[in-house]
């Protein structure tokens, strides 16, 4: 007779590129099928196209703005459609703004917080439903170091950054009961597209971010997808609720 095998599956928004991209080779070498978005679709092609055929998995991808609820509500939608079941939620398509308070506008205040806080309270509540009803589930948010240690042109980013930890905590005291786990993994400055845009503005530079860490360097994409893996692979019902540090020691230098 033959066995259906059932894979498990993992959504990750921003699964596009940099550190969402990083955690979807880690899973799909797990043998996990994707779900991921992000607002570019080209970018999404080239991704759901190598994740395919590099490690032969199922890839469903959608673009949208992951901050409006409606767009959240039809992509999870289609994913259960197809997969039937969502495991592993990480929550971590985000944008920063480096910009000083007095001259930001309330609009981009608005936009940050809603992309980098208000995502993922939709994801993680409709995608929660389902793992509530599943019994079991992960949920992992890519918060930052800024949550607890903020930098100057950084507000709306640090304010949804911390509304990112009380988030995770919240869920993991609400939804432990459910088998649902719940943590937050808080990067200090790895080398992606959201610190080389203000580099190549010349906003900031390497060597200043590199002087942030006790290790004076920058961290690599392995060094967080490897924790999500962590987590997803042998988090248990007693480690949840927390927000790791992955900094290069940025957090104790403050
Ligand atoms: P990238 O800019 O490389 O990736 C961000 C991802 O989020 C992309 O896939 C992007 O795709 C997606 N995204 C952005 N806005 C939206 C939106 N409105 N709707 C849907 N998707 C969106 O940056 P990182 O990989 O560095 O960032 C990943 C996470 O890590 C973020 O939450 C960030 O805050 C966090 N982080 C990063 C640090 C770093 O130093 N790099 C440090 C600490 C935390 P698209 O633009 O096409 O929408």
């Amino acid at each position: 007779m033959k066995i259906k095998y059932r894979r498990n599956v993992a959504l990750i928004t921003g699964g596009s590129r940099g550190i969402g991209f990083e955690c979807a080779k880690k899973l799909a070498n797990e043998g996990y099928n994707l779900a991921i978005c992000s607002r570019s679709n080209k970018e999404l092609k080239q991704a759901s196209n190598f994740l395919k055929k590099n490690f032969k998995i199922e890839c469903f991808y959608m673009s949208l703005d992951a901050s409006k609820k409606k767009n959240v509500e039809d992509f999870v939608k289609k994913v259960l459609n197809k997969f039937r079941t969502v495991d592993v939620l990480v929550n971590n398509c985000g944008v920063q703004l480096n910009k000083k308070f007095e001259k930001m506008s309330f609009q981009e205040l608005h936009k940050v917080i809603q992309i980098n806080l208000f995502s993922y309270i939709y994801f993680s509540k409709i995608v929660g439903n389902h793992m509530i009803k599943q019994k079991k589930g992960k949920i992992i948010n890519i918060s930052s170091v800024l949550s607890k240690f903020p930098l100057i042109g950084r507000l709306p980013y640090s304010i949804a950054k911390s509304g990112v930890d009380a988030l995770t905590r919240s869920i993991a005291l609400e939804w432990s009961k459910h088998n649902i786990i719940c943590n937050s993994i808080n990067p200090g400055h790895i080398s992606t597209n959201l610190i080389k845009k203000d580099v190549k503005k010349g906003l900031i530079s390497i060597k200043e971010l590199k002087k942030r860490s006790i290790t004076n360097s920058i961290g690599s994409l392995d060094d967080v997808s490897n924790f999500v893996l962590y987590l997803v692979k042998h988090g248990t019902n007693f480690q949840t609720g927390q927000s790791y540090f992955v900094d290069g020691g940025f957090s104790i230098k403050k």
